[in-house]
């Protein structure tokens, strides 16, 4: 099969969706893969990185779509880019079309063969191909709450970690799942005093057994998350209420009892934020003031550290990738329903319900 990745173009993406590494291991198992030239250099990787690979190199983007029979990206397809699908043609890439009535009406009339990171599963119940994207926010979340408790970035002028004889920076994290795990243990690991809340008991247990002493948990009750805020330097929003706008967990009226530059980073912000006052920032200028507390509430962090990002996610695809390419569409998603759950249009049909529920689509 020939495998296509051009480079992407929504505005401040820099990941790409195939690394070098994921290149020649397709090329190993008898594939094609074409890359459109700079595709990778956001996140580190040079032509000649993918020329080493085995891939070839495309001078455009239509020469990518008009060539592959798969196409990997990172984003949704932009306008443009649809005008260039077809049937026949695989795209794998996130799409998010649930909110997206124009990309769903141009992926149908296009005819292509979508399969979608975001709705891919796994055995767990899990969402395999956004967890890296929850793993890098969570890990990410205390460096820029870190970043943002600065003083000439407005913050309360606090360290994280302390120094021998002063205390620690507090952080609340509330949310426990994904995001919420790996925010704690850095939270943790730069020597803040940390404390999860989570409303499932299940979700406790496990940060009990599995990180009991680095950081402590607590069920999640309206009033203990106020108490805890108050005496908070930062606290990360993690949480999410699947196919729910997140609930708002921090009121306006309640800034007030906060301590003045404490660090609010909303990382739940794409799902609307669990605090009443966040509303989404962008990269270039992430943090603003509400009577005196600092937000943090970027809508995509994984952006900030392409690299890694690309790398994390391309672990995670790669073996849906080559699943795809070895066996054929038809065949990769009838041996594997995990794999199956991903498709959400086939030859101008949705074949997802819950995208046909929000925009009143037949399935
Ligand atoms: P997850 O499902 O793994 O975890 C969410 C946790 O929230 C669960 O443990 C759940 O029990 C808990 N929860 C739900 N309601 C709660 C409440 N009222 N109080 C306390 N806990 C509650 O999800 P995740 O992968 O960790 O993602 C968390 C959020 O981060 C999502 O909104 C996701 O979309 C978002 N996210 C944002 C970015 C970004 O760049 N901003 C990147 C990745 C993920």
């Amino acid at each position: 099969m020939l495998i296509g990745c051009p480079k992407e173009i929504k505005p401040q993406e820099f990941r790409v969706g195939m690394t070098p590494d994921a290149a020649h291991e397709a090329v190993a198992h008898g594939h094609k893969v074409l890359i459109e030239t700079a595709a990778g250099l956001g996140a580190g990787f040079t032509d000649d990185d993918y020329r080493a690979a085995g891939a070839a190199i495309a001078e455009t983007a239509e020469q990518v779509f008009a060539e592959a029979e798969m196409v990997v990206k990172v984003k949704e397809p932009q306008a443009v880019e649809r005008k260039r699908l077809r049937a026949g043609q695989v795209l794998f890439t996130y799409l998010h079309l649930a909110p997206d009535p124009d990309q769903t009406r141009d992926l149908l009339d296009s005819g292509v063969t979508a399969i979608a990171y975001e709705t891919v599963t796994d055995r767990q119940g899990g969402l395999p191909l956004l967890a890296p994207m929850s793993e890098v926010a969570g890990r990410l979340a205390p460096q820029v709450g870190a970043w943002t408790l600065q003083k000439a970035n407005g913050g309360r002028g606090v360290l994280m970690g302390g120094v021998p004889g002063v205390g620690p920076a507090r952080v609340l994290v509330i949310g426990g799942g994904v995001v919420g795990t790996h925010a704690a243990r850095i939270a943790a690991g730069m020597g803040a005093e940390v404390t999860v809340l989570d409303r499932s008991l299940i979700r406790l247990r496990y940060l009990d057994d599995v990180f009991g002493g680095q950081f402590r948990t607590g069920y999640a009750t309206a009033g203990r998350t106020a108490d805890l805020a108050r005496e908070a330097d930062m606290i990360i929003g993690a949480v999410l209420i699947p196919g729910a706008a997140a609930p708002k967990l921090i009121s306006r009226a309640q800034l007030a009892d906060l301590k003045p530059g404490a660090a609010l980073v909303d990382v739940a912000i794409d799902q609307g934020g669990c605090f009443e006052t966040s509303r989404a920032t962008t990269h270039e200028d992430p943090v603003y003031d509400v009577d005196g507390i600092m937000h943090y509430c970027v809508a995509n962090m994984p952006g900030a550290v392409a690299r890694t990002s690309t790398l994390a996610l391309g672990n995670a695809t790669l073996p849906f990738l080559l699943a795809l390419a070895d066996k054929g569409w038809r065949q990769a998603c009838a041996d594997d329903p995990h794999l199956l759950a991903g498709l959400n249009t086939h030859a101008g049909k949705l074949t997802y319900a819950a995208v046909g529920e929000a925009l009143g689509l037949p399935v």
